[in-house]
């Protein structure tokens, strides 16, 4: 074995080291050892300029002694090249296969014949000394990665003495446990010993046992960290996040409206079942579809909800619970998710409701509605975990995060299982993210949550003969959280029903200079026409314009148009300052002629109408309505085309 590591030599001064060394088989480390370390051609090329001179000397002194004459033997293959003095062994001869007979085409195919990473490392050492293709080796290369993994793989175990040390670095690639790696350095040391070798293993046992033993990972609480912040929930200890805590089951909270329960709560719970069965089976598990319901008459849904796919109902009715209000419903939830633990003492097993033995949910599912957003970012924020809003497809995976935040150590991966990955119209529609909830190193962050857009899952069949289990949540109301009473409400009998007329001129945020104006512009051209509503994009809905007291009534939600809103297809869609995102097509594509007008003309909306105006609506659609009201326009001409013009 040598001495000498070459890596901490200058080429120059290694070339005088080298000329003290006279065994081949030292040679062979030192080479392999500048091949993993700095990898330096010139100081392989001294070193095998070395071999060849050690090899020669000991040709002529050498006779009878077949061992030595295999050792150099075996040394001189490996470094012969093109330029190998006449009378000395054809090392292509030797070789499995000769790199330099074949083109590159020919080569990938060849060389996947080739199974011994001896034969391979002797194919790469020949194309480094010939031609020196930097495809050829990189294909070597390759292949020497997957002969080393697959030799690993196969009987799990890997003899580090039939391997070459550059085979051998390959092969512990796939190795991550500490006793067999240990195993693996063993057989080295009881055989080649080979320095180069011995570091690779010593080197791949401590980065497994970093790996495995993350660094530890100093908590710093908000407040201490951040003193000069205000830290309005310093005090509230409950709301802290559970530190190792159990969760399971999915939770449905299951709204309804006017003593019936929406749409969209079955809808969830079909896919709360749908999510759950596959969950069950993926990680052998047997986790349930827990359904949540509160209000004033709210137990008579029971039997529905468990046909609808719920496996245990929690119910809490109280009379004063007629009308969604955030704090008691907030309360109720999450002293439900609590298994009614009070603030400040130990939850869930300790205390818990009889028929669950864990912490918290595992996820939580509400609806996308008025007072199913509201509810859900309470709810989420008040168990300390997050929310992914509007969500239109759910799904559960594993999922493989570099993430430092999430793993504690930057560059690390992790794997996260049974992730609820949530989706969501995102950058106005156009695109579609999905959201994760993940734990923190220092954290854990349960239930994974997220509301539901209505309509996004089918309607299941409900089964009636479903069983499951009902359980009251009968704790007494605490008057604190009803501080707040409805003294008067009105219902509408009807809202605003855009459907069934000829044209609708819809406004969007195009409308932003002078928001009033632009809706008195599009009321005038709506009169214009004979039989024609006025409707709006959610941008409008959602945004912070303030209005002239006598448009306010026409940019409230019952006009919005959309996948959350109405669905119109009139024989004329005037859509002015709306830009088209998907959520907004899907409620007026099918109108018969659609008219755009906006400022930008690469607006989404263009590729979906059969006129495009290019201009600013503030002074479109006066002319339009000029035109109109004069006669110079008849609206018949407008939406006659029916979508075969695109100018
Ligand atoms: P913007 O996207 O801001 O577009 C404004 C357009 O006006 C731009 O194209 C601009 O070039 C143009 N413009 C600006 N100035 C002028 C001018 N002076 N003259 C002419 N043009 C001008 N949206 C809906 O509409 N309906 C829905 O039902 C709906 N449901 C949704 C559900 C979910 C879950 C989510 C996440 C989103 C939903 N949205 C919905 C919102 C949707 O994604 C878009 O954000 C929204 O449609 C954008 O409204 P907009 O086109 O008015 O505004």
């Amino acid at each position: 074995m040598s001495e000498i590591d070459p890596g901490e030599h200058t080429v120059e001064q290694l070339q005088d080291e080298l000329d003290e060394i006279d065994s081949p088989r030292e040679l062979e480390g030192l080479l392999d050892a500048e091949k993993d370390g700095k990898q330096r051609k010139t100081a392989q090329e001294a070193i095998r300029a070395r071999m060849r001179a050690v090899s020669t000397d000991e040709d002529e002194a050498v006779d009878e002694d077949t061992e030595t004459e295999g050792e150099y033997r075996e040394s001189a293959d490996e470094i012969e090249d093109d330029e190998s003095e006449a009378g000395d062994v054809d090392k292509s001869e030797n070789l499995a296969l000769d790199p330099g007979e074949y083109d590159i085409a020919e080569f990938g195919p060849a060389i996947k014949d080739v199974e011994d990473i001896d034969e391979l490392d002797a194919i790469l050492d020949a194309e480094r000394a010939g031609e020196d293709r930097e495809n050829v080796v990189t294909l070597i290369e390759s292949r020497i990665e997957k002969v080393g993994e697959s030799e690993a793989d196969e009987d799990g175990e890997i003899d580090p003495t039939e391997l070459s040390t550059a085979g051998l670095g390959n092969a512990l690639q796939g190795i991550d446990d500490v006793e067999r790696l240990q195993a693996v350095l063993d057989a080295e040391r009881a055989g080649e010993d080979r320095d180069a070798a011995t570091n690779l293993i010593e080197k791949r046992i401590a980065s497994v046992q970093e790996e495995d033993e993350p660094d530890e990972i100093e908590v710093i609480p908000p407040e201490e960290k951040h003193p000069d912040l205000d830290h309005p929930t310093a005090d509230k200890q409950y709301v802290k996040a559970l530190d190792d805590g159990v969760y399971r089951d999915m939770w449905v909270y299951c709204e309804t409206q006017a003593g019936e329960l929406v749409d969209v709560s079955k809808e969830m719970l079909g896919k709360a079942r749908e999510l759950m069965d596959g969950y069950n089976d993926a990680y052998d598990e047997d986790e349930r579809v827990v359904a949540v319901l509160v209000g004033s008459d709210v137990e008579k849904h029971a039997e529905d909800v468990i046909a609808y796919g719920a496996d245990v109902v929690v119910y809490h009715e109280d009379d004063q619970l007629e009308r969604f209000q955030h704090k008691p419903y907030t309360e109720l939830f999450c002293d439900m998710a609590r298994a009614g633990a009070t603030p400040g003492e130990s939850r869930g097993r300790e205390t818990g409701a009889g028929w669950r033995d864990y912490d918290e949910p595992r996820y939580t599912v509400f609806p996308a509605t008025n007072n199913g957003r509201d509810l859900s970012a309470l709810v989420q924020g008040e168990l300390d975990s997050g929310l992914a809003s509007d969500c239109s497809d759910l799904y559960i995976e594993e999922s493989m995060i570099s993430n430092p935040a999430k793993t504690g150590r930057p560059g690390a991966k992790k794997e996260f299982e049974r992730v609820l990955h949530m989706k969501r119209p995102d950058f106005s529609g156009f695109e579609y993210s999905t959201i994760l909830c993940l734990d923190n190193p220092t954290r854990e962050f349960h239930p994974q949550g997220a509301s539901v857009i209505p309509g996004s899952f089918d309607l299941p069949e409900p089964d009636h003969d479903r069983e499951g289990e009902i359980v009251e949540h009968a704790d007494e109301l605490d008057e604190e959280w009803l501080r707040v009473s409805v003294t008067n409400h009105d219902r509408l009998d009807e809202g605003v029903d855009l459907t069934g007329h000829d044209v609708v001129v819809a406004m969007g945020r195009g409308i932003g200079d002078s928001p009033t104006e632009g809706m008195e512009l599009g009321l005038d051209l709506r009169d214009a026409f004979d039989d024609a509503a006025l409707g709006v994009s959610r941008g409008i809905v959602t945004g912070a314009y303030e209005f002239a007291g006598h448009v306010t009534e026409y940019t409230a939600e019952e006009r919005q148009i959309g996948e959350t809103g109405q669905v119109v297809e009139p024989d004329l869609y005037i859509a002015a300052g709306i830009s088209g995102a998907v959520q907004h097509k899907v409620g007026m594509d099918e109108s018969e002629t659609i008219i755009a007008v906006n400022t930008d003309p690469d607006a989404r909306i263009r590729d979906f109408s059969d006129y495009f105006i290019e201009g600013d609506l503030f002074d479109v659609l006066p002319t339009l309505t000029a035109a109109l009201e004069s006669g110079e326009l008849e609206p018949q001409e407008l939406a006659a085309d029916g979508g075969n013009n695109d100018d």
